[in-house]
């Protein structure tokens, strides 16, 4: 082992006290110092920390932004959502390939670049975007990637980049009571110590607030029930995981209302007894870390966090930044607390919830960034107040993430129950085909539907607002989800793991002209099973683009169904092309023509 690599990961397990449950801290630190993790990185860990090696690299393995092969000293990773695609992404990263001299997926021979895609980065209203070494690059264009180009060539450090490249904008569009309100960062604690917990409770349960990362959950009787379930200790786990492509409302929250959510987080300690939270970010948001450790110390120096928070004895609580690495199952929160505990994020079995065997085994609340910024403003405002805003079943305002085509993407919040048909006046949207609404596990609404209304009664979203106008082709929409979910799926369960593989060659299969009436059947199957026998939600909705976009624009998949009998996927007449190239034949013997062959 050498001498730096030793350094660098006891550097790090001092930091972390050699404490297991900071495994994944430990191994994306470990890398951010090293490029990538190796077997003597891997070594001195099990050393160190006495852990089995399996348990080290099963879990380095788990997150795609832990490397433990050797990568490029710059690692590229293009965002590949539907909206950065719109956006001419692929067309950029083959145009960086070609410069750098570097195949996709692959290390350049000197070990300088590598370059792919990753899922969305969370920067629709600023696309194309990019990763570089977990640094996120927005606005790409042919000139930039030039740049770029340049910079790696010179063997620049990331801090010597101009800062425009790294600039993320906030684009906050439309504001109404939760992003218009004053920041005032001890004023919602203040309210809430005058209220006492037993009245701050009501006020939250009065207030019908739900959580917004896509459930609806009454938040009150959340509290109420981790407050009220047996055990010494009590966590708040801030879910800042927001990995459903098209969503981008924490990013924005957690840049310039922080106090907030944090503020929201130190309530619910309040309430239920917590001394210890975690805002777990991520990864793609790397470049936050710094900012919110601002926040936190700030607050900690105006004793908002700490030992007695605003002289209350008793009110002890702190906060901590775990940062994802690459793993979208892990924003469902049993799979979010497998992680935190330095672990795969494997989704738990559930029953228990959170609110009773959380982190640790202990009761924890598992709030959204959104939901915990709207309980510092009913902390403030009281909870009547926040039950007149919206609609009967859904209270308050809804933060929009708007992208795709429209002249004005970024965030827009409404009071619950706004029409579709609003949204896109607003935003810029013309000759509008459909909307995805809540990302590739949400709903495609149609034209005939625009009046339907953003509510947990009708439309409920996590925020995603994604717009197609009539040059979009909805079948490629529907494949670029399901590519998302065979990606993302965690492989712990087989009907998804083989299930959404089998769904996104399937989709492949008409992309490339194989397609029949049969695969429509075939594609309804792989739903029940989907359906029926997935362990997590990611199983539950992975078949839900393509039905949905299959009952709602038919015409797109009829389309591509090229053959009444059923076709292999696999084209052997293709597959010789390389071949004929290679011998300078293109006659009929060197064609493979299934009839004839039949024939002989
Ligand atoms: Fe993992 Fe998919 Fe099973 Fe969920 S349904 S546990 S994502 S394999």
């Amino acid at each position: 082992m050498t001498g730096a690599i030793k350094a660098a990961v006891d550097t790090v397990l001092e930091r972390y006290r050699r404490d297991p449950h900071y495994l994944v801290q430990i191994l994306r630190e470990v890398q951010e110092a090293c490029d990538w993790i190796s077997p003597e990185a891997i070594d001195r860990m099990q050393e160190v920390m006495r852990l089995p090696r399996t348990k080290i690299e099963g879990v380095a393995g788990f997150y795609s932004f832990l490397y433990t092969r050797p990568r490029g000293k710059y690692r590229m990773l293009f965002s590949d959502n539907i909206t950065d695609r719109m956006l001419g992404n692929m067309e950029l990263l083959d145009y960086m390939c070609g410069q750098l001299w570097v195949e996709r997926g692959k290390t350049s021979e000197d070990g300088l670049v590598s370059i792919d895609t990753t899922s969305c980065t969370g920067m629709c209203d600023q696309g194309p975007a990019m990763l570089v070494n977990n640094i996120a690059v927005t606005r790409l264009t042919k000139p930039r990637i030039d740049a770029i180009c340049e910079l790696i060539r010179a063997g620049a450090p990331l801090t010597a980049w101009p800062a425009e490249f790294f600039r993320v904008e906030d684009n906050v569009r439309r504001e109404d009571v939760m992003l218009a309100s004053e920041p005032d960062p001890g004023r919602a604690l203040t309210a809430a110590l005058a209220r006492g917990v037993d009245g701050l409770l009501a006020e939250i349960k009065a207030s019908n607030l739900r959580g917004r990362g896509g459930a609806g959950f009454a938040t009150g009787l959340k509290w109420e029930a981790c407050r009220n379930a047996p055990g010494e200790v009590h966590y708040v786990v801030c879910n800042a995981d927001e990995g459903e492509p098209g969503t981008f409302k924490d990013r924005v929250l957690l840049t310039s209302y922080a106090d907030r959510v944090l503020a929201g987080m130190t309530l619910c300690a309040f309430v239920v007894g917590a001394k210890r939270g975690f805002l777990y970010l991520r990864g793609e948001y790397r470049y936050l870390l710094d900012h919110l450790q601002a926040v936190l110390a700030r607050r900690r120096r105006r004793n908002l966090l700490g030992e007695r928070i605003l002289g209350r004895t008793g009110l002890d609580f702190d906060i901590e930044i775990h940062l994802g690495a690459g793993a979208y199952v892990c924003g469902e929160e049993s799979a979010l607390i497998e992680s935190l505990e330095g672990k795969r994020g494997t989704p738990r079995n559930r029953p228990p919830y959170p609110v009773t065997h959380g982190y640790l085994g202990s009761p924890t609340v598992v709030n959204n960034v959104e939901t915990f910024a709207a309980c510092s403003l009913i902390a403030r405002n009281g909870g009547a107040w926040y039950a007149g805003v919206g609609t009967e079943d859904s209270a308050g305002t809804k933060i929009l993430c708007v992208s795709g085509d429209c002249s004005r993407p970024g965030i827009y919040e409404y009071p619950f129950g706004v029409a579709v048909r609003d949204v896109l006046a607003d935003c810029g949207a013309a000759d509008t085909q459909a909307v995805q609404i809540s990302g590739p596990s949400g709903i495609c609404v149609p034209a005939a539907e625009f009046d339907r209304r953003i509510a947990f009664e009708d439309l409920p979203t996590a925020g995603a607002f994604m717009i197609f106008d009539h040059s979009r082709d909805l079948f490629e929409v529907a494949r670029n989800f399901v590519h998302f979910f065979a990606h993302e799926s965690c492989g712990f369960c087989t009907p998804c793991r083989v299930g959404t593989s089998l769904l996104r060659n399937m989709m492949d299969k008409l992309a490339n002209g194989h397609g029949s009436p049969y695969d429509f059947a075939e594609i309804e199957k792989m739903n029940k099973i989907l359906q029926a026998m997935s362990h997590c939600g990611l199983g539950h909705s992975a078949c839900n683009p393509v039905l949905d976009t299959v009952a709602k624009f038919r015409p797109a998949y009829e389309r591509r169904l090229e053959h009444d009998e059923f076709k292999p996927a696999f084209d052997l007449d293709r597959a010789l092309t390389a071949a004929r190239q290679m011998t300078g034949r293109d006659d009929a013997e060197a064609h493979f023509d299934a009839r004839s062959e039949e024939s002989r």
